[in-house]
Order: structure tokens, then sequence, then C-alpha cells
């Protein structure tokens, strides 16, 4: 069955103690339009892309009809933001619709961002703009495709109603999915108000939910093994996560507690940015003043951020040593895993011990020459040729270049496979197409000129990012001066 109303909810969130969120129904939008559906994030609720259905949608996501079943709630939460701890955070935007089950039995929380206002909304007005849900709605779909773990984006809703920012703008949705929408900054909230019973109750509950198939799980359940377990589980998935962002050129923004997923989702897109010039220090937010999370820092970033989840996780255990010891093997499985993706992205199958200074060099080389970050990965695939060679030299004007190549020539006669081969699998790991900063630019000022093709180009080249589109070359190309120089801040 593929209509809206048949689809089954299981609200387990809503089954928790009253202390975790408070009930409450989106403040409908005037005059909605669809603006964007991604029928890939659809076939994960197993919904028909119809006509009918995408009317019901932008009824639900203005918050002018509720999705049968659901049960609307804000989930309350704190965290560190930019170093601090602030006691007061939760959904001040957003509103957890419900839990649907799949045909495979998957649950997906359903998340309205963009609802209005909650408790949680301190000074804020409870919507979001276009031009954020866009950025959101787009990044899911470029992150997803690029195999890189997160929440995806069901679609965008834009309205009539207005919205107070630097200047009027559209109020707007973004339904979200996520399997999981609990924060690092959930287990915080109950460790700073002391509600350890609340605490072992989150624990329990997202172990259950979205841990029970770990190794071992059911025999350790409630004991400190468990939980070490558990929070094991989170470092490891976190430290690939941030390996994966750091290898694709992709920096979060707000890399506060709050915007950490519990289960290793890429989660709440404000100010990201994907890397265009190569550059250790790139701050993708324009906020960020002293650099806190700069592309170079978001390793140790999440490394910090797991602390601050194991000092929140410590009522649960008897024996404390075992956070740390848990948190000791986050370096090392963030440098294995970073080390396989760029040996991955060079096409070296056999690690030798050299390799991590032939990355390294490449880095620095790629740095020193602000060399397009894409560009040269997707060139190099097309080594040894003539041409290939000629454009490396085009994208990276520096005189190391030529040793570089010369160690790398020596070093890929050693790995055993063949030119061709070694092409074909880096071509499948080193996309043509990224989110560059400037095309979502230009699909936002379109949108917001009710002209919803190019944010339709975007999803089509971003969901095949590593094909072919000749229809849409010029989205490969390196960008204009002036798409290099755009600013991106906090929330909107
Ligand atoms: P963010 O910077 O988007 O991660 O949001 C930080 C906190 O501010 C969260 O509790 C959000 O729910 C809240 N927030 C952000 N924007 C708004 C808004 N326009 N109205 C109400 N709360 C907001
Ligand atoms: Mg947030
Ligand atoms: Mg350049």
């Amino acid at each position: 069955m593929n209509s809206l109303e048949d689809k089954n909810f299981n609200n387990t969130y809503s089954r928790l103690s009253e202390c975790f969120y408070t009930r409450l129904n989106p403040t409908p939008l005037e005059n909605p339009k669809l603006v964007a559906y991604s029928s890939s994030a659809g076939q994960l609720l197993n919904l028909e892309d119809s006509a009918e259905n995408r009317e019901t949608l932008t009824q639900i996501c203005s918050g002018n009809t509720a999705w049968p079943g659901s049960e609307p709630l804000a989930m309350i939460y704190s965290g560190h933001q930019f170093g601090s701890y602030n006691p007061q955070l939760g959904d001040g935007r957003g509103l957890l619709l419900g839990e649907l089950v799949n045909a495979e039995g998957e649950k997906w929380d359903l998340h309205l961002k963009g609802g209005g206002q909650t408790p949680y909304s301190r000074f804020g007005d409870g919507r979001a703009v276009l031009r954020s849900c866009i950025r959101e709605f787009l990044a899911s779909e470029a992150l997803h495709h690029l195999g890189i773990p997160t929440t995806r984006a069901l679609c965008v809703v834009t309205s009539d109603t207005p919205v107070y920012r630097e200047k009027t703008e559209a109020g707007s949705t973004l339904l979200r999915l996520a399997r999981s929408h609990i924060r690092f900054g959930h287990f915080e909230y109950f460790f700073y108000t002391k509600r350890y019973e609340a605490l072992k109750e989150l624990a329990d509950y997202t172990i259950e939910q979205n841990f029970h198939d770990l190794e071992g799980m059911k025999v350790l359940s409630g004991s400190d093994q468990g939980y070490q377990r558990f929070y094991s589980e989170v470092i490891r998935r976190t430290a690939t996560l941030i390996a994966q962002w750091q290898a694709s050129g992709f920096a979060h923004g707000v890399m506060n507690t709050d915007n950490m997923s519990i289960i290793g989702d890429t989660f709440d897109y404000g100010p990201y940015g994907f890397i265009d010039d190569f550059n250790w220090h790139y701050i993708c937010n324009h906020s960020d003043h002293s650099g806190r999370y700069a592309f170079s820092q978001q390793p140790e970033i999440g490394y910090w951020n797991l602390g601050r989840l194991g000092q929140a996780l410590t009522p649960l255990f008897e024996d404390g040593e075992l956070i740390q010891t848990a948190l000791d093997q986050y370096p090392q499985l963030y440098s294995e895993t970073y080390t396989r993706l760029m040996l991955d992205k060079l096409g070296l199958v056999e690690e030798e011990e050299e390799d991590t200074d032939l990355i390294r060099d490449l880095l620095q080389l790629l740095h020193d020459s602000r060399c397009d970050y894409t560009l040269f990965f997707r060139t190099l695939c097309n080594f040894p040729s003539d041409h290939a060679s000629q454009r490396l030299h085009q994208l990276v004007n520096h005189p190391s270049l030529a040793a570089w190549l010369d160690r790398y020539s020596q070093r890929i006669k050693r790995d055993l496979t063949g030119n061709e081969d070694r092409q074909r699998r880096m071509k499948r790991v080193n996309p043509k197409f990224i989110l560059r900063n400037y095309l979502a630019q230009q699909a936002i000022e379109l949108a917001e000129q009710g002209n919803y093709q190019e944010v339709e180009n975007l999803m089509t080249v971003l969901g095949a990012p590593f094909d072919e589109h000749p229809d849409f070359e010029h989205y490969a190309a390196e960008p204009p001066e002036w798409g290099k120089k755009l600013e991106v801040s906090c929330s909107s």
C-alpha cells in the first residue's frame, strides 16, 4: 500500500518517561509549496512518488495536516556549544513527528525542521528559511551518495509565511529522516541535571533501538561491559565518520555536542562546506571566529566531543576507567580509517610503510598551491596519461609536483594491479561532482524566485556523483573566483 495513511508508526520515543519531551503540534505555514522531493529517501519509507502523496506531504510539512499515526513532540537536550556547556537546548524549531516502520521492519524517525516555536525555542521564532532547508536537503543527498553516513531529507516545503532574518524570508520546512535523533547532548542533559535514572533509561533505550545487534550485546546489557561496548561503538562510528569527512573534503560547520548524532550520522547541517581550494585551515562557518571547527581541527574535536559523552555516561559505570580505555582507541581508529580512505583515493591496494609520507606530502602540496581538492583527485584517476599529467600541472602550480608524481608513478608500479583496474577503482571513490558552495548558492537564489530547476539538476548529479553527466559538465569545473569567497554563518 502506498498512501501516506497506510503507514505503520511505532512511536517508541513518546513511550519514554515524560521528562524526555514535550508533546505539541507544528504551527501551520500559509500557502505551502513543495520545493524539492527525494524519491530515493521516499523509498526508505516505501513511499510512492505520486502527485497525491506529494500534495499530502506538502500539507503535512506545512503543519496543516497531521500524518495519521504520528505523535509529534519536541525533544529535550543540552550540549557544549563552542566549548562551553549550555544547559538550555532542545528542539527549538524541530519536532519529531513520529517513527515510521517500513516494509523491511526498519524504523525511521520523521523530524520536521522549522515547524514553529516549542518550549525550547529560547529567543528563536521556531522557523527555518528556504536557503537553510535547501542547503540541508542537498547536502544530505550529496553525502549519502558519496557513501558517508548522514540523516536523509525527504522534502523541502516553502510558504508565504514571512520569517525575519536580516531581511524578510519565506518560512520553510525540511522533513528529515534518521534512524535516531538522539544526540550526545541528550545524555549530557540528564547527566548535568543529575537525573541518573533517566540517563539509564535513555542509554538502555538507545542500545535497544540502535545498538542491539552488536556482538555480545544481549548478554552484556545493563552491565559495565555492555555500556562500554555501546560507548566504544559510538567512538568507532564517530571516528569513521570524521575520517570520511576529511577524506572527501567536507567540513561540518558547528560540531557542538548537540549536533553530534549518537548513531554516527552527519547531523544538523548548518554552515557546512565542501572544500574547493585545499586549505588545512579552512573555516566554513563565518561565525566561527576562533577557528575552533576549522577543517584541520575536526578529528580532534570529535575526540573532545566523545570525551564529553563519556563524562555524561559515568553514572552508568561502576568502573569509570572503562570509559577512558574506550576513548583511548579513538586516535588509532581515526588514523587507520583515514589512511585507508586516502590509499583508496590514490588507488593503492596494499599499504606500504612510506604511504603515510606520500599522503602527507601530497596534502602539503595541495595546501601550498591551494589546488582544487576534488578536481585534483578526479584528474589523478587518469594518471599516467600525458593529458592527465598536463592537467595536474595546470591544477597544481607548484615546483614540487613533478617530484611527487615521480614517487607516485614508482609507487603504483609496485601495486600489482594494472592501470585500467586502478583507474576504475579510483573513479568509484573520487567523485566528479560535489556540492560546491557556489552551486548551492545559485540553486538557492533561483529557488527564492520560485524556480526549482537548479535544485533538481543538482539532485541529479549529486545522486550519482562518480558518474559522468555530460549535460552538467560545468558543475564539475573549478568554481569562479566569486564562488570561492561566499560566507555562510550559523542557524537560519
Ligand atoms: P543549531 O545552531 O541549529 O544547532 O541550534 C542550536 C539550538 O538553537 C537548538 O536548540 C535549536 O533548536 C535552536 N534554534 C536554532 N534556530 C532556532 C530558531 N529559529 N527558533 C528556535 N530555536 C532555534
Ligand atoms: Mg543543532
Ligand atoms: Mg587553484
